[in-house]
């Protein structure tokens, strides 16, 4: 068989620092997770056997597709609350989704010329705000407070007769913080403003239901379930009210004109296999992640003088940390410790490694920013990775700090 380059980059690395010996322990689940064993077994038809396009319409290899493209949009409506599969709109990702959910409401211009969205958004929510200001738009960022929460009160006060559209997240990718969404989701439905929401971090995690929190438009991602990197979904609310779009690109007119080019049918079959299975999932695995997540913290705690937690303590997912470790650099840390996959909290989860804009806009010291982690539990982690990550931790932020 005809061999396909090195298959195994991330061993050889490994070996070439030395770590393979040491078992690695993932806990940045919020940069991405592993794919469902499950689900790579539902993908797998149709990379080769089920190969068609869900747009040929004249023979069986169009239609297998196109029916395992509509009962994937079937499992994704079904865990948002959506009622209509068909307000399901496959996108490459949650980027991609928020994108088109901004730029496409705003140059639609249906409503007003104005967007509000908050400080602790994703950049691809306020790259794309930002760049609506070169097209004559108006934006306006809000502040959050130290706690990381946005006040409706805020949202309301911020709304003009210009309002096109409120954006706020679900669930924050760095500090786990959860938005008061049924707040300002109902505020939004009775002023007539579209409300979008990046539920990246939060499908499959929290409950979230389009129609009870007055979602107008939601984006979504497979790689933060435990689906593949490359799909996720905008849905678009089409009635009561109905959400218009201009969309970003053009071409065969798929997914209802509003997103055209061929159909990705096994990344959008196995992303509806991981949504289904995150949502039969949730609860049992909110409940497991929170008590790894409270002991981990809690061992810290007890452990080590100094540590603060960024964010608020309650309304966060249930797999998030995100720790400052007093006097110690978080970088420091992560260098002392290669065999557990975290994330420093002062570098955002962009290409570019620009300090993070979240923690700053909890007002933050440099300080504290700088010796901040992000923990992200997950599902394949166990109480014994968690006590030994704990204890880890906790060996070198006192022998960094001197005391050992
Ligand atoms: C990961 C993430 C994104 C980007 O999603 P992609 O599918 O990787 O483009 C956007 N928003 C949030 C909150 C995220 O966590």
């Amino acid at each position: 068989m005809q061999d396909c380059g090195d298959a195994r980059p991330q061993q050889r690395l490994g070996e070439k620092r030395g770590l393979v010996t040491r078992r690695s322990i993932y806990l940045d689940h919020h940069a991405t997770t592993p794919v469902d064993e499950r689900v790579l077994a539902a993908m797998q038809p149709f990379f080769a056997r089920d190969f068609g396009n869900a747009a040929s319409r004249t023979h069986v290899f169009g239609w297998r597709a196109a029916a395992a493209v509509e009962a994937a949009r079937e499992q994704v409506a079904a865990a948002v609350g959506a009622p209509r599969a068909r307000d399901i709109v496959f996108t490459s990702g949650a980027t991609e989704s928020n994108n088109l959910a901004i730029l496409g409401a705003l140059r639609s211009r249906r409503r007003g010329d104005r967007v509000v969205t908050v400080a602790t958004e994703h950049r691809a929510v306020l790259d794309p705000c930002r760049a609506l200001t070169a097209e004559g738009f108006s934006i306006e960022v809000l502040p959050v407070a130290s706690d990381g929460l946005i006040d409706p009160d805020a949202v309301r006060r911020a709304l003009t007769p210009q309002t096109a559209l409120v954006s706020v997240m679900a669930a924050n990718n760095e500090i786990g913080v959860l938005q008061p969404l049924a707040e300002i989701g109902a505020l939004c439905r009775e002023r007539g403003v579209w409300f979008h929401s990046d539920a990246a971090q939060a499908v499959g995690k929290i409950p979230l239901d389009v129609e009870t929190l007055h979602i107008d438009l939601l984006s979504l991602t497979a790689h933060k379930l435990y689906g593949p990197k490359g799909v996720g979904a905008l849905y678009v609310r089409s009635r009561a009210p109905r959400v218009q779009l201009t969309p970003l690109f053009y071409g065969g007119g798929h997914e209802r004109g509003l997103r055209s080019g061929t159909l990705p049918v096994p990344l959008i079959v196995g992303f509806g296999c991981a949504v289904e299975i995150a949502a039969a999932e949730r609860e049992r695995e909110a409940v497991r992640l929170s008590q790894l997540r409270d002991r981990l913290s809690q061992t810290l705690d007890r452990e080590l003088p100094e540590v603060h937690l960024n964010g608020h303590a309650e309304s966060r997912l249930p797999g998030n940390l995100n720790l400052s470790f007093d006097g110690v650099k978080a970088d420091a840390i992560l260098a002392e410790l290669p065999h557990l996959a975290l994330s420093a909290g002062s570098a955002c989860t962009s290409a570019s490694a620009e300090p993070s804009h979240v923690l700053a806009a909890l007002g933050l010291s440099p300080e504290r920013r700088e010796s901040a982690l992000r923990i992200g539990l997950g599902r394949s982690n166990t109480l014994e990775e968690i006590d030994l990550a704990a204890a880890e931790l906790v060996r070198v932020v006192r022998a960094l700090r001197g005391h050992s």
